[in-house]
């Protein structure tokens, strides 16, 4: 019997461990901190053995394959040890996607995948084709695949944690929506490492495959230039005009594909702002690869509603507008949050730096900014950065008093934007937890 040992028993990790069981491996699944009791009795049930708080090394070697949870580093001991053993370590895209059935629609890009993933769903969906969501989102594609899910297809997100550890996958339809720096913790602080992370999603492609991505993005043409690609490229941009692909007129989205042409207004999209235009170019071309009806595209297109926490409008308050976009864990995000601001803004940043620069907000916040409330333990990076920049400068270690701070700067046609450019965990358990204190205490103004 295979030897199955799972790290991690998060969603990904219990998903791969009743997909294995099922495949007749042996499975253990081993985590180093507590298994929560949902997924324990769900492992009993299945009569998976576990372990919680620790891993058993030498059990955990003589696995002829190990399923690494995506949060657990390469550079984990017990990892570099594995590897160094020759059990192959893969993501649980890989193991699941071994036993799958279904064509494929992987999203991946350091911002943008869940807006996109689920844009994408939505259009399929509306478009009554045989369509199931995983990855990032929601239930994990093992787990799905282990209770018998085998749609036409499957829309995935793909994070570069679990791209790392694909090898034998291949996307039907793969879309790389943008490189900017990010997690490059998990990268040995070179770019390049994370840049070719993101580049797996079109491995083992082949002509009948199609690789849609974004041809604004400097990063990925410059790796383009290294590949030799088979798939059909279906680029999308907002700076040209293509034959094949997707692009941006100053109030029209084309999209172009087999000489099969389409257009819609871009004030009638329902996601704003020119991040999420080229979101909704790279979904309106996977539609049309899909053959899928214009009118359908269409209205999928102008009635999405959208995803919590990424540019989310709550209320308004005494003509004072409220945004949530607490999903903005990076400079590149807050970049688009700020750009597509067309009001005064009180914006609310900060929390764990990953390494930030902030050099290109600068132009954005000179101009839109007129008071910046820092929530974080450590504001002084964005103290120093905006300093002189940005009139008004506050620091809080709440929401409550943050929300209650940008209400008394704002005045009416002001919006509050929550951006906060950093990950949440100083202060909140979780960019949701934060989005949702935010709503909260909105709410209670
Ligand atoms: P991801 O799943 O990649 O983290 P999300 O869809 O959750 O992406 O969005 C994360 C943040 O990035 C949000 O603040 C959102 O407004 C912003 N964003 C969405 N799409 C893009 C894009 N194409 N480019 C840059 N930022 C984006």
């Amino acid at each position: 019997m295979k030897k199955l040992v799972v790290l991690g028993a998060g969603e990904s990790g219990v998903g791969a461990a009743l997909l294995g069981k099922q495949e007749g491996y042996s499975v253990f699944v081993s985590d180093k901190g507590q298994i929560s009791e949902n997924y324990k009795s769900e492992l009993n049930a299945a009569e998976i053995e576990w372990e919680e708080k620790q891993h058993t090394e030498d059990r955990i070697l003589l696995a002829d394959v190990i399923m690494k949870s995506p949060g657990i580093p390469d550079s984990a001991p017990l990892v570099a040890n594995a590897v160094l053993k020759g059990v192959p370590v893969v993501s649980e895209i890989e193991f699941a996607g071994k036993f799958m059935q279904s064509k494929s629609i992987c999203i991946t890009g350091s911002n943008g995948k869940t807006t996109t993933t689920m844009l994408i769903y939505h259009l399929l969906k509306n478009a009554g084709v045989d369509v199931e969501l995983a990855g990032n989102v929601g239930t994990s594609l093992a787990r799905q695949i282990a209770e018998g899910k085998s749609p036409e297809w499957y829309v995935i997100e793909l994070s570069s944690f679990q791209l790392d550890g694909m090898y034998d996958f291949k996307a039907d339809i793969a879309i790389l929506l943008n490189i900017t720096p990010d997690h490059l913790d998990r990268y040995d602080y070179k770019m390049q490492n994370y840049i070719e992370s993101k580049f797996r999603i079109i491995q083992n492609q082949t002509e009948d495959d199609v690789f849609i991505y974004c041809q604004d993005d400097e990063e990925i043409l410059k790796e383009l230039g290294r590949h030799l690609l088979k798939s059909n490229l279906l680029p999308f941009t907002q700076k040209d005009i293509l034959k094949s692909g997707a692009y941006a007129t100053t109030d029209e989205v084309i999209i172009n594909y087999n000489d099969n042409i389409m257009s819609i207004l871009s004030q009638e999209l329902s996601l704003q702002g020119k991040h999420n235009l080229y979101n909704s170019m790279a979904a309106g071309i996977v539609a049309s690869v899909l053959k899928i009806k214009k009118k359908i595209i269409r209205e999928s297109l102008t009635s999405f509603k959208g995803v919590e926490h990424r540019l989310e409008k709550v209320i308004s308050v005494k003509g004072i507008e409220f945004i949530n976009d607490s999903k903005a864990t990076n400079v590149n995000s807050s970049w688009y949050a700020l750009e597509c601001m067309d009001k005064k803004v009180i914006w609310i940043a900060g929390g764990v730096d990953k390494g930030n620069d902030y050099t290109e907000l600068m132009p954005l916040a000179k101009k839109k900014v007129k008071a910046l409330i820092c929530l974080g333990v450590d504001n002084s990076k964005l103290l120093n950065s905006f300093g002189g920049v940005v009139p008004v400068i506050k620091e809080t270690t709440s929401m409550k008093e943050a929300v209650q701070l940008a209400y008394q700067l704002g005045k009416k046609h002001d919006a509050v934007l929550l951006s906060p450019a950093c990950a949440s965990f100083d202060l909140f358990n979780s960019y949701v937890d934060r989005g949702d204190q935010f709503k909260e205490s909105v709410r209670n103004l």
